[in-house]
């Protein structure tokens, strides 16, 4: 087994991603090719079915010569031999792509680490187009994927069902600095980044840049330790027993994360850095659990789906209704934290807040519809919203596309109140610059930097209210 990541058998959950070195936050992970993948356009009900990605799944396995995916896809079916899965060394796949972009002219080259479509993968299994029997074979393990390997349409079915990616659209702005023409949704598979398993509260990001999947640490992680990234959607800002109910219905497995461990208040091992905010939230009192339980389902079931009818009605009255039942809400669930705060870190309470992030995103979003008093004070109002919201993202979901947006958000707002010049506008850019390395890195060029930034304040403004 070669790089950065190994692939284990984990205690209680199968397989999973372990770091073979330590690992700094904004690290490249992964960049990788899918097995297959298929595009659709790109809106929330854009992604083709992932029941067509079966056939085209058996096609793609048994007849492209990339024994990487080829051994990628046979692990994850049946599990158990490692001894043939390579997961791809990332500090060779990065000496490739440099290569490469330096002798090529393609507008893309200036795009470092994961921006690349031309996917590492690819430059890494370059010159492995022999048949198996060619005496020149790289490596061991490849004469194996024999005839007797080929996938079966029932074998590609179970495969599909436990790891399709489906996303409504490809990173905005990397398509944007790339020059892709139109963004896509997609849903696919991933061979490589289906290994990696899920937690309520991962150490890494991943989102797609053109059909490359690039998997990003955002977290410091230790030799050893094991890398995680979210399958929730927005599901993730649910408490613990929601979040729960959707990764059971939709991949069969109970999540036992170290979030939903701190919410449940059932403790068994805990990441290191969790440690200290669980210690906290396990005193938090069940009456705090409940309401926050109480709050997300008043929210979700009845305030949210009121505010986008009033919204999309223009029906400002019922908007305000709708607003007073969120403030009302909210200012029970601060006092009850408030109350426990003694107990509680701060980290500890946006997790606690993340459970009921929808709450906080609705009250930003009447902000801005219905400002209050004068245009100073509202401004002043809008602007804490965002700040809140924006705490909530950079300690559950960092790195992440709205992360990004809201703290473009924050600046835009901060500059537009205090002056560009000012301690608060400087403190946001730089809160913008930092979620920017978490999710691009933090050794691209300056100019592709400036560009990502660009384009991300404007997929903000097209994407939030
Ligand atoms: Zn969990």
């Amino acid at each position: 087994m070669v790089g950065e990541l190994i692939c284990a058998m984990m205690e209680g959950k199968g397989r999973g991603v372990i770091a073979r070195h330590s690992i700094a936050a904004s690290d490249l992970l992964l960049c990788a090719r899918p097995a297959v993948v298929l595009e659709g356009p790109p809106d929330p009900e854009g992604a083709p079915d992932a029941a067509r990605l079966v056939p085209a799944l058996v096609q793609a396995a048994n007849a492209q010569d990339v024994p990487q995916i080829r051994a990628a896809l046979q692990y994850l079916y049946d599990g158990t031999d490692a001894s043939r899965l390579q997961l791809p060394d990332i500090r060779t796949m990065m000496n490739l792509a440099k290569h490469s972009s330096s002798s090529s002219s393609s507008s893309s080259s200036s795009l470092q680490e994961g921006l690349q479509e031309s996917c590492c993968d690819h430059d890494h299994s370059s010159g492995h187009h022999h048949h198996h029997h060619d005496s020149h074979s790289h490596s061991a393990a490849e004469p194996a994927a024999a005839d007797a390997d080929k996938l079966t349409e029932q074998q590609a079915s179970l495969l599909v069902k436990y790891n399709a990616f489906a996303d409504d659209y490809e990173d905005l702005a990397a398509a944007a600095v790339r020059g892709a023409a139109m963004p896509h949704s997609h849903v696919g598979l991933w061979p490589q980044f289906a290994l990696f398993n899920h937690s309520c509260l991962p150490n890494s990001v991943h989102y797609l840049v053109g059909h490359a999947m690039v998997v990003r640490a955002v977290e410091d992680v230790a030799a050893g330790e094991e890398l995680t990234v979210s399958y929730l959607g927005r599901e993730e800002f649910a408490p613990a027993g929601a979040r729960q109910a959707v990764l059971q219905e939709r991949y069969g497995f109970a999540c036992g994360c170290a979030r939903c461990q701190l919410e449940s208040q059932a403790p068994r091992q805990l990441q290191q850095q969790l440690l200290d905010t669980y210690r906290q939230v396990m005193q938090a009192p069940r009456q705090l659990q409940q309401q926050l339980l109480d709050t997300y389902w008043q929210v979700m079931q009845d305030l949210k789906p009121r505010f986008l009818e009033a919204v999309e009605h223009q029906d400002q009255s019922n908007l305000a209704a709708v607003q007073a039942q969120l403030q009302t809400l909210e200012h029970f669930l601060s006092a009850a934290l408030q109350q426990h705060r003694a107990v509680l870190s701060d980290s500890a309470v946006l997790v606690l807040q993340a459970a009921v992030y929808d709450l906080y995103e609705l009250l930003l979003f009447c902000e801005q519809l219905l400002p209050q008093g004068n245009e100073a004070e509202s401004k002043h109002a809008a602007l804490a919203c965002i700040g809140r919201c924006l705490a909530i993202l950079n300690c559950v979901s960092k790195g992440a596309e709205l992360h990004v947006f809201l703290a473009s958000r924050l600046l835009q707002h901060a500059v537009d109140l205090r002056g560009p010049d000012s301690a608060q506008a400087e403190a946001a850019a730089q809160l913008f610059l930092e979620a920017h390395r978490m999710r691009y890195g933090s050794q691209l060029e300056q100019q592709v930097q400036l560009e990502l930034m660009e384009a991300n304040k404007q997929a903000a403004e097209e994407f939030l209210m």
